[in-house]
């Protein structure tokens, strides 16, 4: 699946901090263009050209992230996200969608995908988005401290949530979010600060996609949630249950 390199990259010096990033995309030309983009910014690139393979090559190269194609032969972007995650895999996957398909995008980021592309999608898009998932990812590693309002209970470090001790599932973006409201207790941010600070940059986003993670984050606390909207503004997160 490692293909020739590419004859524009002879000569580049790899940096050797950037980690290894799987490819899941079923058009070569697609494929060869992001291999491209990725490498020239240092990370190293696996490829695999259905669903089924991607599924185990994750499993066998344990990489630092996966960009995943939507429409796949064999198993379809959204599943093998969804399988990742039933597995307990959390690796961060930024979802490639074709232009337009808002149902996939949102269904993606509902199974635990980290972020999304929309095709046609520039290098610098690609290659900021990829940087993105992983600061987040070290970024969460990187906060010590675990939360606790009411019954529940937020661990960044270990990713568990916990309500009244019973464990939640969280993709690592809404635990990102909540984690960092929480961080925050009491001080009101808007949309686009969320963005800047917990997705890593708000250019070219909808700033909706905010309220759809607050919705999920919602729905899987119930009661437990400490999230609050702040009409006109955007949203805090109290000492107290919501
Ligand atoms: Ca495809």
């Amino acid at each position: 699946m490692n293909g020739e390199p590419c004859p524009q990259l002879t000569g580049v010096v790899m940096n050797p901090r950037k980690g290894l990033v799987l490819i899941v995309e079923d058009d070569p030309n697609i494929a060869a263009l992001q291999r491209l983009y990725l490498e020239r910014d240092g990370y190293r690139t696996e490829t695999a050209a259905d669903g089924p393979a991607g599924f185990e090559a994750v499993a066998r190269l344990a990489p630092a992230a996966v960009v995943l194609d939507v429409g796949l032969p064999g198993m379809d972007g959204v599943t093998l996200c969804r399988r990742l995650r039933e597995r307990g895999d959390w690796t961060p996957v930024l979802l490639v969608t074709a232009r337009g398909d808002e149902a996939d995008r949102i269904l993606g980021l509902e199974l635990g995908a980290d972020d999304y592309l929309t095709k046609p999608f520039s290098p610098g898009e690609l290659v900021a988005r990829v940087n993105a998932v992983l600061r987040r990812g070290g970024r969460t590693a990187a906060v010590a401290a675990v939360h606790a309002v009411g019954g529940l209970r937020v661990d960044p470090v270990r990713h568990t949530v916990h309500v009244d001790g019973v464990p939640v599932e969280f993709t690592a973006l809404e635990l990102g979010l909540l984690a960092h409201l929480l961080e925050h207790r009491g001080q009101v941010f808007t949309r686009a600060q969320l963005l800047d600070r917990v997705w890593g940059d708000s250019a070219h986003r909808d700033q909706r996609v905010v309220d759809v993670y607050v919705s999920q984050i919602r729905a899987k606390l119930g009661g437990a949630s400490p999230i609050r909207t702040v009409r006109g503004v955007g949203y805090s997160a109290s000492g107290e249950p919501g």
